[in-house]
């Protein structure tokens, strides 16, 4: 027992003192700011218990100071941060719940009413943080970095979500590897726009602003017009979010004036950064965003159970429709179906990665984490191919890599072609299981407004442009593609569509 934590993240605060920490819509927070309300988190959540002892904590509380308080002081307490999704619907939440054992919930006063329920049938500890104020500065356990640290709950477009366990080391080695690629220092200011129970939001922005010394500045939720309006009033250095939130950006600005969009454009100039991940980075939007703000995004590639893995460069060429090469201390192979490492360029394979930021295990699940992992590598799913030394991503195997005829097809490349019909303002392809083919191609299109387009023609235009196996067999027309809240499009909720 110690009256400050050993945690690194904690220690580097610590030094920070009066720096910005975060800016939310109650005000401007010092690092010392961030720390006293840790500890009035941590002492509430031990009241006379010496060590949590990784008991798991799930909080619900937005985007603010309150939510990196509530975080570190589940950390100081020896506890397990389980981050839960205000938009999540409430029997997801009630999983999560059960999944993880929780012990302790901790809700912001604007989720007391259904958390409280909640939390009395499932007999947890319910907390407000509106409470907290009255707790007391407590002697802290000495936490190792090998403790686990967080549960996050993946997306589940493709199965049931699953609980990713990290350890402190193993988040530890996630931002360290950023800040190291992408430069960060006590001189950044980003904005954060990103869900914060997903890994893009609070390892690559939250925390790696924390551990940077840097600025985090908070918006309650994503919201265009308030993002353009950051962008201008604001000095942010970075800004990082998913291909979604640059299409809604290009939007409002292509609804500004002129004078307006010359005054949105001239704000991106003093950003040293923009980067987009988590989902495939179109390369109309990456063309149409580089015309607007003049900045060429940086596409990174990662997921829950690894953090970020492959990354296009701070310095250097980045080609719309690659991720890059490995991040610093991250080891990337690809592999064929008999699990060979393959050597050559140009011949797709599955991605494994390895390294200490690869998380520890499925919650409750040996098996299914066993299945996971080839020794040290864990087996992502994903399929990507090396092309010139670098990356590119053909997607996730299971919805994805369509099987046509004995043909294996990327969804992602038919798609990148799609997207180039004149009618086709957005687009998502599938493979639905057919009795002669295997599985066949469909494609689910949303049309520019007034624009009408049939099976007939979109296969001809097509025709000229992909290898025949690649050519949708069926099309549907849609007003919205359903996503999560990441901005994912949910595969199997739009193969049942055509099924
Ligand atoms: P999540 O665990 O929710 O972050 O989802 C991770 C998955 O998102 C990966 O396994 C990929 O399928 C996908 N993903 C992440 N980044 C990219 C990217 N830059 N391009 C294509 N897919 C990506």
């Amino acid at each position: 027992m110690s009256s400050a934590s050993s945690l690194p993240l904690i220690q580097r605060a610590l030094k920070q003192g009066d720096q910005l920490a975060i800016i939310d819509r109650a005000g401007r927070f010092r690092y010392t700011d961030l720390l006293t309300a840790a500890d009035r988190i941590t002492g509430y959540l031990l009241k006379s218990q010496p060590d949590l002892g990784e008991a798991r904590v799930a909080f619900m509380v937005p985007p603010s100071l309150e939510y990196a308080a509530v975080q570190w002081g589940i950390w100081q307490a020896g506890g397990v941060a389980v981050p839960l999704c205000p938009s999540h619907p409430l029997p997801e939440i009630e999983h999560i719940i059960r999944d993880t054992n929780a012990e302790i919930v901790v809700s912001h006063p604007d989720y007391e009413t259904p958390l409280r329920s909640l939390g009395r049938g499932l007999k947890v500890r319910f907390l407000l943080t509106s409470e907290v104020t009255k707790a007391k500065k407590c002697l802290v356990p000495e936490v190792t970095l090998d403790r686990r640290a967080m549960i996050l709950y993946t997306s589940g477009t493709t199965s049931k979500p699953k609980g990713v366990v990290t350890t402190h080391r193993n988040i530890l080695a996630q931002i360290a590897s950023l800040i190291d690629a992408w430069e960060w220092t006590a001189d950044d200011h980003i904005l954060h726009v990103l869900p914060l129970h997903h890994t893009h939001g609070i390892v690559n922005v939250l925390l790696c602003a924390l551990w940077a010394g840097a600025a985090c500045e908070m918006l309650p939720q994503f919201d265009a017009d308030a993002v353009w309006s950051r962008f201008v009033h604001s000095d942010l250095t970075l800004f990082m979010a998913v291909p979604t939130i640059y299409i809604k950006l290009i939007a409002a600005w292509e609804k500004a004036t002129r004078e307006e969009q010359q005054v949105l454009s001239r704000a991106c100039s003093k950003m040293r950064l923009m980067v987009s991940g988590s989902a495939a980075l179109p390369a109309a939007v990456f063309e149409r965003w580089k015309a607007i703000s003049g900045h060429t995004l940086l596409e990174r590639y990662g997921m829950t159970e690894i953090g970020m893995a492959l990354s296009n460069p701070l310095h250097g060429e980045r080609r719309p429709g690659f991720v890059g090469v490995p991040l610093p201390g991250v080891e990337v192979r690809l592999v064929d179906e008999s699990a060979r490492t393959i050597e050559d360029e140009g011949q797709p394979g599955e991605i494994q990665v390895r390294g200490p930021h690869v998380f520890l295990e499925y919650m409750g699940k040996p098996e299914a984490t066993a299945r996971a992992f080839r020794k040290e590598w864990f087996s992502t799913g994903d399929e990507a191919v090396v092309e010139m030394g670098s990356y590119r991503i053909l997607g996730r195997r299971s919805v994805d890599i369509i099987n046509t005829g004995g043909d294996k097809v990327s969804a992602l490349e038919i798609e990148e072609v799609l997207r180039t019909h004149p009618t086709i303002q957005e687009c998502a392809v599938v493979g639905v299981k057919d009795q002669e083919w295997g599985e066949r191609v469909c494609a689910a299109v949303i049309l520019r407004p007034n624009d009408s387009l049939s099976l007939g023609s979109l296969r001809n235009w097509a025709k000229e442009r992909l290898a025949k196996p690649k050519v949708p067999a069926q099309l549907l027309l849609l007003d919205e593609l359903p996503r999560n809240v990441m901005g994912k499009v949910n595969k199997p909720e739009l193969r049942k569509l055509f099924e």
